[in-house]
Formats: C-alpha cells, structure tokens, sequence
C-alpha cells in the first residue's frame, strides 16, 4: 500500500479570482495529499502570480503550476480544459481533483469526458487511491465507487476534508504554456453578491430561515443575530421560492452544502433535501413551533446514533 501511495501524483485545479485563493481548493489539497505521492497545483487566470505565491506556501503542495492568459478570465472550463489536457499530458497524473464548488462541478466532467474517463463526483472520503465514498439519494446513503479508470477525476466535497494549512509549505513554481483561446464562449461579467459577513460554505456559524419566517423582511431578524454571532445567512429552498432572499444562500440538496460549528435552523421543517446540505454541522439548533417537525425527529435520531455507539456508553 505505501509503495501504490509513492505512485500517485495528483493535480489539484485552483479555484480563485487572481487576487484570493477560494478556501475550498484547500479542502481539495487535504483531498489529494491523502492519496499519497506528489501533489501539483495549477493556478491559471489572467494575472495570478499571488495567487501562486499564496498557494507556494500552502502545506501539502509539492509544486505549483502557473498558467496565465487572457483567455482565463473567469474561469470558463471551455477555456481552461485544454490547458488541463496539456498539462496531463506534460505531467501524466494519476489524479485530478478541484472542489465540488460550481467551478469545480463546471470544470471538471468537461475534462474528464475529454480524456474517456467517468469523472466521481463530490466524494467525501478517500478510501484508497481507486476508492471513493460519495453520498447518494440526498445523502441518506453512501456509496463506495472503485475506479478502474487510467486516471481518476474527482471533485471534492470541502466539507469533509480539513482545510490544508496555508503557511508551512515550501512548493516549487513552474511556468506552463498557456493554451492558445479557444474562443467558443467569452466572460462578460459577474455580478457577485456584496457582504460582509463570512462567506457561507466556509462560516463556523450558520443562521438559516424557512418558510416558517413568513416574508423576506422577517429575514432582518436573522441578518441582527448573523452580525452578533459573526455567521453566515442560509435559507431553505422554499424561502428562496417565495422570494424572501436570493438563491445563492439556498441551502441543502440542489444548494449550498455547509458544515459550521453551530447551525441555527429557524423555521424550517427538516425536509431530507434541507438536511443533506447540513446535517454534517457539529451542533444543529432548530427553532420550530411545531414539536412533530421533521427537523426535531432527526435530531432526535441523530443525538440516538452518536451515544448509542458503544465507545460512547
Ligand atoms: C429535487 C428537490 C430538491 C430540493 N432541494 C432543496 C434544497 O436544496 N434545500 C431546501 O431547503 N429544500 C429543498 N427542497 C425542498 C424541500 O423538499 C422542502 O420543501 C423545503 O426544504 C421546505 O422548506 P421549509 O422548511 O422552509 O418550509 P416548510 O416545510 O413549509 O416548513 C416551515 C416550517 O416553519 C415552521 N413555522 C411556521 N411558523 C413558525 C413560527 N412562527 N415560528 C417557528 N416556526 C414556524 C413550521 O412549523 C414548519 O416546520 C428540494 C425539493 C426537491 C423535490
């Protein structure tokens, strides 16, 4: 097994916006070091030498691959698969690997269908560098995938796998050849929601409001308790529906998948599309006025699972 853990040599895919590293990658990173062996890190955007720079320093990384063009902007995987293409062939990792972010989960098929191999997607544990553990049917089943394929891509969920420490490490850098743009899609722009508190897939503390709230102006409750608390603001889908708050803080299933210290769940039922996005939170709090909400059951069973295991009694 040690010597199989030598072999591996792995390509984690950078996520970031020139100037910051987005924290997920360093989920990714803990990801690939697991595998054993070599772990290369490519950086390609349009003027990403601190990004680089901050990667160099990240523990784990052994190299860092710096790709520059204008063509990377955003982050098009139309753009960035053949530079991807390019560097396996230069590198021939066992391994690729990015976050299940959007960019991630944008990128990363795209590569994987252009080398013939069947990507696996948002794994949460690595069992061996040919097995992998990812949820299935919303996260009440896990399923163990061997992967016989030459090599292996993968994203990986950040909230399972520790962020890699960011000082410590000493990586070589190295310049690859951009590929030339391929030109079938362009970056306009992007219009990113502006706020200061904590980013919600990365927040130790995590309010979340459902229907239960009423209207989106009853979200300024949440909003004063998110500032005192220094959290994060998530919603279940249904008050995203109604249009209390935007989609992008939709958590669960089909949203965010967020694992904080303390997640507050205020009126919210507990469907099981809610619960896969944050049932893996270290304390769950749930403010309901219905006893027999579904969110209350699963507490309940989920308190029973931990201090019914025998190490526990
Ligand atoms: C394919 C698919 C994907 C989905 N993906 C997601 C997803 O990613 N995320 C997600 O959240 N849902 C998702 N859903 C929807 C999910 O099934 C539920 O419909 C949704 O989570 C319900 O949201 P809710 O708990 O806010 O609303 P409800 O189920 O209506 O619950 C509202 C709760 O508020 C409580 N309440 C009401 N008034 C008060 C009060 N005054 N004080 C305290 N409590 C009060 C009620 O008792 C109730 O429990 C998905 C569904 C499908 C089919």
């Amino acid at each position: 097994m040690g010597f199989v853990h030598r072999c591996q040599s792995t390509l984690v895919v950078a996520e970031h916006n020139n100037e910051v590293l987005t924290p997920i990658t360093l989920n990714a990173i803990t990801a690939a070091s697991k595998l054993g062996g070599e772990v290369s890190c490519l950086v390609a955007g349009t003027n990403c030498a601190k990004v680089a720079e901050e990667i160099s320093k990240v523990q784990g990384i052994n190299k860092v691959l710096v790709a520059q063009h204008d063509s990377y902007k955003g982050g098009l995987p139309e753009e960035l698969t053949p530079l991807i293409l390019a560097t396996q062939k230069q590198f021939s990792f066992t391994h690729i690997c990015a976050g299940a972010s959007a960019f991630g989960k944008n990128l990363l098929p795209r590569v994987a269908a252009k080398l013939d191999v069947s990507p696996i997607s948002d794994i949460i544990e690595i069992k061996s560098p040919d097995t992998f553990v990812r949820t299935i049917y919303a996260g009440n089943a896990l399923s163990t995938v061997k992967c016989n394929e030459s090599v292996k891509v993968f994203t990986v969920r950040g909230t399972s796998f520790e962020a890699a420490a960011t000082d410590g490490g000493s990586a070589t850098s190295e310049t690859v050849d951009a590929s030339s743009s391929v030109g079938v899609s362009e970056w306009l722009e992007q219009n990113l929601t502006k706020s200061d508190r904590p980013e919600l897939t990365s927040a130790k503390v995590v309010v979340s409001g459902g229907r239960g709230l009423k209207s989106g102006d009853n979200f300024k409750l949440l909003y004063d308790l998110a500032d005192k608390l220094n959290a994060a603001v998530g919603a279940s889908r249904a008050a995203v529906d109604a249009g209390y708050v935007p989609n992008d803080m939709q958590v669960g299933q089909t949203g965010k998948i967020v694992a904080p210290e303390l997640y507050i769940a205020v009126g919210i039922s507990g469907a099981i599309q809610h619960l896969a996005g944050m049932k893996d939170s270290k304390t769950i709090v749930a403010i309901n006025k219905d006893p027999e909400a579904p969110i209350f059951k699963w507490l309940t069973m989920a308190w029973w699972r931990i201090f019914s295991r025998p190490s526990q009694r």
